[in-house]
C-alpha cells in the first residue's frame, strides 16, 4: 500500500511534467474507482492550467485556479507520465492529458480515488476528507509540544495514536513501527504517559524515518516518464518492520511482533521501553 513517502516521491516525480501545464483532455475509462469520478471532469479541466502540485496526507493535489483535483492511490494505485498515445493497459483507468503526455492512473484493486474540490466550496482544508487529517509530519506545525499536548488524555497505545492520523497524518504502519524503534519507545506505551522529552525523540525519529524513505524512493523511482520507468513501490531495509524473530540491528535481541488494533507492530523489547 502506498504510504506518505511513496505519494511524496510520486508528487516530486510528476511535478516537473505537470506544473504550469495546460490540461487538454481527461479520459475516463470507467465510471470511478472507490467513488465515482466527477462526470464533468473533462469539461472542468480541459483548457485549464495546473498551477502547481501538492500533497496533503496521502492525497496528491493538482492545484488549479478554480479548484483542486485530489488523487488518492488507494491500496494499489500508481501514477506515471506517458506518451498520451500509448495504448492503455487493463488497469489504466484515467488519463489527465497534458499536451503530448498523459498523467495515467493505474489501479488494479480500484480503491483509489479522483475527486474535485471546487474553489467556490471554500478552503481545501474544510473538505470532508481533509479536515479530519492531523498536521503534516514534515512541516513546521509538527513538533514535540503538539504531540505532548494532544496526547495528554489519550490512554491508547502510542502506536495506535500515531496510526489514527488525527494528530499527525501519514505515519502508517511501517513508519510508526520504525519511528518508535528509532525513538526507543515501546509501541504499547500509553500515549498520555509519554514525557515531552521522549516526544522530542519521537518527533525527530518520525521526520528522519520519513525523510529516509523519501530519499530511498527518490533514488529508486527516478523515472516517472515513459513506459520503462519503474512504477512499483520501493523496498527499504527496516530496523524492525516485518523482521519478526530476526536479530535487532542494535542489540541482537529477537524482534517481536504483536497485534494492536488488527495491525501488526514490530519492536525490540530491549531497545524500546
Ligand atoms: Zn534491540
Amino acid at each position: 500500500m502506498p504510504e506518505l513517502p511513496e505519494v511524496e516521491v510520486t508528487r516530486r516525480g510528476v511535478e516537473p511534467h505537470l506544473s504550469g501545464k495546460l490540461v487538454t483532455d481527461v479520459i475516463m475509462r470507467r465510471a470511478g474507482l472507490r467513488w465515482p469520478f466527477p462526470t464533468n471532469l473533462p469539461a472542468l479541466l480541459a483548457g485549464r492550467r495546473i498551477l502547481t502540485t501538492g500533497r496533503r496526507g496521502k492525497y496528491l493535489l493538482l492545484q488549479f485556479e478554480h479548484g483542486t483535483l485530489l488523487i488518492h492511490l488507494g491500496m494499489s494505485g500508481h501514477l506515471r507520465v506517458l506518451d498520451k498515445n500509448l495504448p492503455p493497459a487493463k488497469h489504466d483507468h484515467i488519463d489527465i492529458v497534458v499536451g503530448e503526455f498523459a498523467l495515467r492512473m493505474t489501479d488494479p484493486r480500484r480503491f483509489g480515488a479522483v475527486l474535485w474540490h471546487d474553489a467556490a466550496d471554500g478552503d481545501l482544508e474544510e473538505h470532508l476528507l481533509i479536515r479530519q487529517l492531523g498536521v503534516e509530519p514534515l512541516e513546521a506545525g509538527f513538533n514535540p509540544e503538539l504531540l505532548y499536548k494532544l496526547t495528554r488524555n489519550r490512554s491508547a497505545p502510542i502506536k495506535q495514536v500515531l496510526l489514527a492520523g488525527d494528530i499527525v497524518v501519514g505515519v502508517g504502519n511501517i513508519y510508526a513501527s520504525e519511528s518508535l524503534f528509532r525513538a526507543g519507545i515501546n509501541p504499547k506505551t500509553q500515549a498520555g504517559r509519554i514525557s515531552l522529552k521522549r516526544y522530542t525523540l519521537l518527533e525527530a525519529a518520525i521526520r528522519a524515518t520519513l525523510a529516509a524513505a523519501i530519499e530511498a524512493g527518490g533514488s529508486t523511482l527516478k523515472d516517472f516518464m515513459g513506459v520503462d520507468g519503474q512504477s512499483g513501490y520501493f523496498q527499504q531495509s527496516y530496523f524492525v518492520y516485518d523482521r519478526t524473530g530476526e536479530p535487532c540491528r542494535v542489540c541482537g535481541e529477537a524482534v517481536r511482533q504483536i497485534k494492536q488494533g488488527q495491525r501488526s507492530s514490530f519492536y525490540c523489547a530491549k531497545c524500546q521501553k
